[in-house]
């Protein structure tokens, strides 16, 4: 019975660790969840936001290719696009 108890937490934690080791810290944001459009809405775009990389079209917390024309409901004005 001690030796099965001891073989399971031992197990459990080698689980764990490759758990931790292999799962991505910076996992993004599925386009659905935050309502991601590839329209601009009120004047609001994804070129001006501060999540957005204009280098590669793509978004610091949301996945995939992102149309710099496009909205989603956590964007975020740059500061320098501010008057
Ligand atoms: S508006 Fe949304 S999708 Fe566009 S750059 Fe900003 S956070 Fe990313």
């Amino acid at each position: 019975m001690k030796k099965e108890r001891r073989h399971f937490f031992k197990t459990i934690s080698v689980l764990g660790l490759s758990s931790f080791y292999t799962t991505s810290l910076y996992a993004k944001t599925a386009k659905e969840i935050v309502h991601y459009q590839p329209t601009p809405k009120d004047g609001n775009k994804c070129q001006e936001c501060l999540h957005f990389i204009a280098a590669t079209n793509e978004c610091t917390t949301v996945e995939g290719k992102i149309d710099p024309n496009g909205w989603c409901t956590i964007y975020f004005k740059h500061p320098k696009f501010k008057k």
